[in-house]
């Protein structure tokens, strides 16, 4: 008997592993594992969620009309420069399934994403990693990895799960270096937490060339992960090609409505970035002063380094058994690190508490 099989690259592919939920025998659960927002899901984002459920038997605009308006308008971008989709990790996909396949390559750095690694290999293209330094992007390295093949680069910025941030000036040096044929994806996720008046998450690029789109989600500071929502700005062509290919209602009548009363609610980035501005920094202070090393980061999330890919193991276990969840990043190539969302007040002192027992603890 043969069975029917996919094309070979699938089964090269390793599922994606998010972040764990729950935990075996435990009733409360710091989930601290997918950077979700830390103030859950915006109210007005719960009462259109609520309304819209009379509407369901309706197909949603599959041109998500109003959506792409009310991102327009909120970040002064033009609407019809605007795609949105199931996430960004549906953009992601529908880029590698249209930009690469056999043949046609796709570059993204060591530590980077690593849903662009799983669409790229499904495209049938080669993903190849650059080396990056200090657990940054190396513009030199990207640039040095480039060859005839390569269709597509893929750049988080900031990073996750290093929580690193290349500068404009950086990012427009990568644009400049790569070729004309090759599309730069500047992949904004964090974009609302960053600081630095050094950053840029993509506009700027995207309306300077024809070559670069930026992805952006509802699922971090927005607070709407499990609606579903990303989208995209990019070049006139890049966003007809999304729509030649896209599942034509790739985002429901409640995500879109969800969204948008979420871009409505008074206050609310201000809120999720003030609180991570203060918080993240704390939570890397009180671990630093443990003895953990923890890497810069621009996100609502810290990459605490234990030097060993054991005593992060062991670290895990000991956060765990105080309910606290986080992400372990083994699969980035950092088997010694943890990946720790900056959660609410609450959350942060737990982990800062849980981590410091585990650093006195005797024999540690
Ligand atoms: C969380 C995250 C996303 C968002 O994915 P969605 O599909 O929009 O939920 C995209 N890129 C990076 C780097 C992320 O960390």
């Amino acid at each position: 008997m043969t069975s029917p099989r996919p094309r070979p690259e699938v089964l090269q592919i390793s599922p994606y592993v998010g972040g764990e939920a729950t935990l075996e025998g435990m009733n409360r659960v710091y989930k601290l594992s997918s950077n979700e927002g830390a103030f859950g899901v915006p109210p007005g984002a719960q009462d259109a969620y609520r309304r819209l459920a009379g509407e369901l038997y309706r197909y949603p605009d599959g041109s998500a009309l109003d959506l792409r308006r009310a991102i327009g308008a909120r970040f002064g971008l033009d609407p019809a420069r605007i795609v949105c989709g199931s996430g960004s990790d549906d953009l992601i996909y529908q880029l590698c399934l249209a930009y690469g396949g056999p043949g046609r390559d796709i570059l993204m750095t060591e530590h980077g994403f690593s849903i662009y690694h799983i669409a790229g290999t499904y495209a049938g293209s080669r993903v190849i990693k650059t080396p990056e330094r200090n657990l940054t992007a190396d513009v030199d390295a990207i640039l040095a990895a480039v060859s005839p093949s390569i269709r597509l680069c893929f750049l988080a910025n900031p990073n996750n799960p290093t929580g690193s941030m290349l500068p404009y000036e950086e990012v427009a040096r990568l644009r400049a270096g790569l070729p004309q044929e090759v599309l730069l994806v500047l992949d904004a996720a964090y974009a609302e937490y960053v600081e630095r008046p050094d950053y840029d998450p993509g506009i700027r690029l995207v309306n300077a060339t024809d070559n670069t789109v930026m992805t952006r989600t509802f699922s971090k500071i927005f607070g709407l992960g499990g609606m579903r929502i990303g989208w995209a700005y990019g070049p006139p062509a890049v966003i007809d090609v999304f729509n030649r290919v896209r599942p034509p209602f790739n985002v429901s009548i409640a995500a879109q409505g969800a969204a948008i009363a979420a871009l409505a609610e008074p206050g609310w980035v201000e809120k999720g970035r003030a609180h991570n501005s203060e918080y993240r920094p704390k939570l890397a202070a009180a671990l630093t002063a443990v003895g953990i090393k923890v890497w810069p980061s621009e996100g609502n999330f810290v990459l605490a380094d234990f030097a060993t890919a054991d005593r992060a193991a062991a670290a895990d276990a000991h956060m765990r058994r105080r309910g606290v969840i986080a992400r372990q990043v083994g699969g980035y190539g950092l088997p010694q690190c943890l990946r720790i969302t900056v959660g609410n007040v609450e959350e942060v002192q737990v982990v800062i508490d849980a981590l410091a027992e585990f650093m006195t603890e005797p024999g540690s």
